[in-house]
């Protein structure tokens, strides 16, 4: 899922797997029109970047 698998709104979104699948041909790709707008998913993106580098 993404940016969407480690959004804090996750429980309350999910981001729509659909529009997902229908605009990136990936139904786990994060969402492709985030609710929260550009901004907040650059900021989950570079969150997601920062934990997968930590764990490395
Ligand atoms: S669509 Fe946006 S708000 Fe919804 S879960 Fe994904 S990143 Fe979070």
């Amino acid at each position: 899922m993404g940016a969407c698998h480690w959004c804090e709104y996750n429980e309350l979104c999910g981001g729509s797997r659909a529009r997902a699948r229908a605009l990136t041909s990936d139904y786990m790709a994060a969402e492709p029109h985030c609710v929260l707008g550009e901004e907040v998913m650059n900021r989950h993106l570079r969150d997601l970047a920062e934990k997968e580098k930590a764990m490395s």
